[in-house]
């Protein structure tokens, strides 16, 4: 081991810091956070080292370091830009049996500042001994995104019950059975969900009973987005790496179940463009069988869970059932289409709305108001089965939307077999068998789709470019 590691008790202790540039001020404040009485010494301040001068936060010494700035102090920091400089800072502090940083020189430094993640009071503290700062810094990055951000507010409700617990659970394991509870169990659910005093509510209730609290079981419906794993959220991630069970719809893409905890039980529900369709009835028996048996349930649905996912019906019945619930959204497919072919949905000149259809069988195009969706410059993102667009495109045309108006269609949005065609209402049905498009694949139509042509950079486009461009019919009356 080529280095001790040490987390300090720095409250109320002083600590000096010669340099006055940014890199001294970023040490100050991790420094300040500590609790740390901090002495900053420089010829001069930059502007947020002075800022917290005048708010009292540091001690100043102006002028050009001294040895006995070093009198006293628990820690020195070396930020400043010379070399030499901090290699006498270093040697003194050395000389005196002070723990001295020089930033980003190992080889001068008798202590070193890991790379860290802090959910107070935990910390987790990454050094490679100042060999891979790249390696740390990923590290860190992966760590963060795995514990939640509320972990903290956790722990900390632990600590103020950590005595009482104790007491309620005198024997070791018992007592770790109900710290896994605490982590795993509603406490922490309430937590996450913003309903800190009903989860200390929960807390209390627990060890006033006279049972072991036993875990309930729970589901979080998650939306993994339109395919690329980098459009999951930090959030979609973290349950993918709790969970026990992942019921999860067809289209998602083994990059993103890899990602899920390896145990985790992965069931295939769902149905893929014309397939065999699983139904309700027997996700919701799933849903309930698992959860009832304590078990941690994600439902992964592709996009968002909300926009055409069935999210609300999975809601209602786990209320039903008094099963509890988490919610986290995804990035629905239309928004996900847009930026990945270059097509800003509300661009002012273009279109002050934009609205999401979905025209997935005979049914859904028999309810939807087409006099209402032919208007102009509004932006349409139609959720489809492509069958469906001979109908879509004679129906908006029938209706009054202008031949010229143009539409992107995008099949296997943000994946690496991306495709955009581009084109004019009128050839969407022809375009699109011809180019044989397949699900998944949506259509953004609008005079916005017209911006795919030159903006589009994902995947590959095949722009039919409409040759009347679609500008706004007022306009064109205008000119
Ligand atoms: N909840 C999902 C939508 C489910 S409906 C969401 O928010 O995105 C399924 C439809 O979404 C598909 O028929 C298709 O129109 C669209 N879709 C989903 N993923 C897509 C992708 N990667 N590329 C293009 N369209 C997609």
């Amino acid at each position: 081991m080529q280095l001790y590691p040490l987390f300090a008790d720095l409250t109320d202790r002083p600590v000096l810091v010669v340099g006055g540039g940014d890199v001294a001020d970023r040490k100050v404040a991790m420094l300040l956070r500590a609790g740390a009485r901090v002495t900053v010494g420089a010829p001069m301040l930059g502007p947020e080292l002075r800022e917290k001068l005048q708010h009292g936060r540091i001690t100043y010494r102006p002028g050009v370091y001294q040895s006995e700035w070093q009198d006293g102090v628990w820690l020195v920091i070396a930020a400043t830009r010379s070399r030499p400089l901090n290699a006498r800072i270093a040697a003194d502090g050395h000389a005196q049996q002070r723990l001295v940083n020089v930033v980003d020189d190992p080889a001068l430094s008798s202590f070193q500042v890991p790379a860290l993640i802090d959910r107070s009071p935990l910390l987790v503290a990454i050094s490679s001994g100042g060999v891979a700062p790249v390696l740390a810094r990923r590290l860190r990055e992966r760590i963060e995104s795995l514990l939640d951000p509320t972990m903290g507010s956790l722990l900390q409700l632990a600590q103020r019950y950590r005595a009482r617990i104790r007491q309620r659970y005198t024997d070791l394991a018992s007592r770790r059975r109900f710290y896994d509870w605490l982590h795993d169990g509603p406490v922490n659910a309430l937590i996450r969900a913003a309903h800190p005093v009903r989860a200390e509510r929960e807390l209390v209730t627990a060890l006033s009973s006279a049972s072991e609290p036993a875990n309930k079981g729970s589901v979080a419906l998650v939306g993994a987005g339109p395919g690329d794993p980098g459009l999951l959220t930090l959030r979609a991630l973290r349950a993918l790496n709790e969970a026990d069970v992942i019921l999860h719809d067809e289209l998602i893409g083994p990059q993103i179940l890899d990602l899920a905890r390896r145990d985790a039980l992965q069931i295939a529900v769902g149905k893929r463009g014309g397939g065999t369709h699983t139904p309700q009835e027997t996700i919701h028996a799933f849903l309930l069988q698992h959860a009832q048996a304590g078990r941690r349930v994600i439902r992964l649905k592709g996009g968002d869970p909300f926009v055409f996912g069935r999210g609300g019906e999975e809601l209602a019945f786990l209320r039903e059932h008094g099963i509890a619930y988490e919610v986290v959204p995804g990035i629905t497919a239309a928004v996900a289409c847009a930026a990945y072919s270059g097509v800003p949905l509300t661009h002012r000149d273009h279109a002050q709305s934009v609205r999401f259809v979905t025209a997935h069988c005979q049914q859904s195009l028999d309810t939807l108001d087409w006099h209402d969706l032919a208007r102009e410059r509004q932006t349409l993102a139609i959720y489809m089965g492509v069958s469906q667009l001979d109908e879509l495109t004679r129906q908006l045309l029938a209706h009054g939307r202008a031949p010229d108006t143009a539409f992107a269609l995008i099949e296997n949005g943000s994946l690496p077999n991306q495709r955009t065609l581009t084109g004019a209402l009128n050839e969407l049905p022809t375009l699109a068998q011809h180019h044989a498009i397949r699900a998944p694949a949506i259509v953004i139509l609008g005079e916005v789709a017209s911006l795919a042509d030159a903006a589009h950079w994902h995947g590959e486009l095949i722009g039919n470019p409409p040759r009347h461009p679609a500008i706004p019919r007022n306009l064109a009356d205008a000119a």
